[in-house]
């Protein structure tokens, strides 16, 4: 049985612990939320990001040195002519596999690709994953809305 005394001490921490933990949540209330309704709020992407690929098909002259240097060799090019007659029929990423690396940036002789902010990529299959730049029947939309045009694919967002 606690003696008053005890009981009081208790009913004392008691209030105290929870106006100690009240006085360092309530100030929360009042600041700017950290949290961003994504998707309809999107956060502010630094210019370094390495997301999806921005590809400027109209200056690719399938030379083949990004997909060579590829370790995971997840780019596939298909086209028509040589130099810069080529005609690109398919620039194809399999984003199962890219690491994000950016090496395929690296030897472009016309940089022509690039690391892009885009970092939203999903779909119900793994083929919904695997993009074609060069495919101007099919440009994907994001969850942004934005399409993949097929002059220059830039997914920069405003
Ligand atoms: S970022 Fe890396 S893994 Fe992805 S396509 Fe380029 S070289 Fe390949
Ligand atoms: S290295 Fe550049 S120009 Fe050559 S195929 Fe790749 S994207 Fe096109």
């Amino acid at each position: 049985m606690l003696s008053f005394r005890q009981w009081a001490g208790n009913v004392w921490n008691g209030l105290k612990t929870t106006f100690t933990g009240l006085s360092i949540t309530v100030p929360y209330i009042f600041r700017k939320p950290y949290t961003l309704q994504y998707p309809e709020e999107v956060p502010e992407i630094p210019t370094t990001e390495r997301g999806l690929h921005n590809f400027e098909v109209d200056l690719c002259i399938a030379c083949d040195q990004c997909a060579k240097i590829c370790p995971v060799d997840c780019i596939a090019i298909e086209a028509e002519g040589k130099g810069k007659f080529a005609r690109m029929t398919k620039f194809e990423i399999d984003y199962t596999k890219c690491l994000f690396c950016a090496l395929c940036c690296e030897p472009c002789p016309t940089e022509c690709i690039h690391m892009g902010p885009t970092f939203d990529l999903v779909g119900y299959t793994r083929e919904e994953v695997i993009i074609n730049y060069a495919d101007r029947e099919n440009p994907r939309t994001f969850s942004d809305g934005e399409k993949l045009p097929y002059e220059i694919v830039s997914f920069a967002r405003k």
